[in-house]
């Protein structure tokens, strides 16, 4: 807004001032400010790309905008698309109303992610159930914010002309939803580096087999963290970074989490009669995106009385939401598990938590972060701040391969439903936590022909796959591979953009 001779400015109208504070207080405006505090407001176009604000914290709503009861009763009765354009919309004021709709309706099919329902619920007993979240082309739920990502950069690429080049590098999950979600996008390239034959054979196949132009598969000769390192590099380096658009679409992206908020209000709508009930949610966590979206609905208003945190043999989070310490780990303690999807060793989106629990206090999340940066903990557990976790009706547990493996036999023996390894982890913790009036809704994060091998351990034989993925591994194969060096996968990038 500018300020012209006693009238104020905006997109070129101008009003008197009071009259410019009553179209101000009428017009809802959405912005987006760092947990750090070194980012100006900002409209939600200008952090889709990214969702890292330059002071090195992570993009935050100003407010997070709250729900009303009459809402919450005619929210109950729509379908999925209609509701996440309910949801998205009040997250996002910068796209027009018209066109996020036809985004979002394009985004959320049958065709898609197989039923109309998108999410649906699965009841085991009364009072516990299991949303079904992995119905997308990756068979994991970050196809849900994925798919949406996707069309929205495709959306923004449209209008501006601009290309852009998504560099990451992934262990599974992540870099296949992400293919999934750009293959043949205009002006989209993704150049996906993994540790060549240390993915499962079928998460290779999904990836490998994909024959789009513009996806990249790069297998480099080292493990994991060599690719990610390269990412760093590249990231790091400003000026290529900015000759050759690169971008992310890691978990801190805050597209990715509004995504995911609208299946809690999905699954609350599923499992209850009346907007009187409270419900408990059960989150298998990693980077801390997916409960992170469970904490939004929440602060909206969505009536949650619990978010159980479930880790793996990698528990840093559990042992924060416990003893108020957050100790990341180095990378050499992080553990290789049978869950691999939730081998983390600091969770990335944590921090986003952290600024809502201090009340907001950019200042001290950036000393908080000036340790954890460093490979440092910090310890909350005598401060105020500890006894406010539970306010935010966080609660946690850790599993392990064996839990897993009981889990996954036990579910399948009492209610002759397979589960897949993460979402067991989120069945045993979840279990331990819960109410006996309180419906526990626990979110299967990924089906569980994905990890064969576990399958096998917990019930005697393998999986089914879905239908199409049959012969998934037969399917031809297209990849290059590169050496764990920088400048080699540079030069590939370059070659690339300049071929296309
Ligand atoms: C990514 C992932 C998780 C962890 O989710 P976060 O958002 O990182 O906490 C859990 N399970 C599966 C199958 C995943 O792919």
């Amino acid at each position: 807004m500018t300020d012209s001779g006693g009238m104020h400015c905006e997109e070129g109208v101008c009003r008197r001032p009071d009259l410019a504070l009553l179209h101000n207080l009428l017009k809802p405006t959405m912005r987006y400010i760092s947990t750090r505090g070194g980012m100006p407001p900002k409209p939600f176009s200008e952090i889709l790309l990214s969702g890292l604000s330059p002071d090195g914290g992570l993009a935050i709503p100003e407010v997070y905008p709250s729900v009303t009861a009459a809402e919450l009763a005619t929210w109950r009765g729509l379908s999925y698309p209609a509701l996440a354009f309910e949801i998205l919309s009040r997250f996002v004021d910068d796209i027009p109303t018209d066109d996020l709709r036809s985004i979002i309706d394009q985004t959320y099919t049958a065709e898609v992610f197989g039923t109309s329902d998108i999410t649906p619920l699965k009841t085991l007993e009364p009072g516990l159930h299991i949303l079904g979240l992995s119905n997308g082309p990756t068979l994991a739920f970050k196809d849900i914010a994925m798919q949406l990502l996707g069309n929205l950069f495709q959306y923004q690429l449209d209008k501006t002309g601009d290309e852009l080049n998504i560099l990451g590098a992934t262990s599974g999950d992540t870099g296949s939803s992400a293919e999934y979600a750009m293959r043949g996008k205009r002006g989209i390239r993704v150049f996906m580096l993994s540790p060549l034959g240390k993915m499962s054979r079928f998460q290779t196949a999904q990836m490998f087999s994909l024959q789009d132009e513009n996806i990249f598969n790069i297998a480099i000769r080292g493990v994991f963290d060599d690719c990610q390192d390269i990412v760093k590099a590249v990231s790091n380096d400003h000026a290529f970074k900015q000759a050759h658009r690169i971008g992310t679409v890691n978990s801190i992206n805050w597209a990715r989490i509004v995504a995911q908020v609208v299946y809690y209000f999905k699954g609350y709508f599923a499992a209850t009669k009346n907007n009187e009930e409270q419900v408990s949610f059960a989150v298998p966590s990693g980077n801390f995106g997916n409960i992170c979206a469970g904490h939004v609905a929440r602060m909206m208003g969505l009536p949650i009385k619990r978010l159980i945190l479930a880790t793996n043999e990698n528990d840093v989070l559990d042992e924060f939401f416990r003893t108020g310490v957050y100790r990341p780990r180095t990378t050499t303690e992080t553990r290789h598990t049978s869950s691999p999807s939730m081998d983390i060793s600091k969770a990335s989106n944590f921090e986003r938590f952290i600024f809502d629990l201090t009340g907001r206090n950019a200042r001290q999340v950036r000393d908080l972060w000036s340790a954890v940066d460093q490979g440092k903990p910090f310890d909350l557990s005598q401060t105020p701040l500890f006894a406010k976790i539970t306010d935010y009706g966080f609660v946690s547990g850790s599993s392990n391969h064996a839990a897993r493996i009981d889990t996954i036999r036990d579910i399948y023996q009492r209610y002759q439903v397979l589960v897949d390894t993460h979402t067991a982890d989120g069945l045993k913790v979840g279990q331990a936590h819960r109410e006996t009036d309180v419906p526990l809704i626990c979110l299967e994060t990924a089906l569980p022909a994905k990890f064969a091998e576990s399958i096998q351990e917990a019930i005697g034989r393998e999986p089914e796959r879905p239908a199409g993925f049959e012969h998934l591994e037969d399917s031809p194969q297209r990849f290059v591979v590169k050496d764990a060096d920088v400048g080699g996968v540079k030069a590939y990038i370059t070659e690339q953009c300049n071929a296309s």
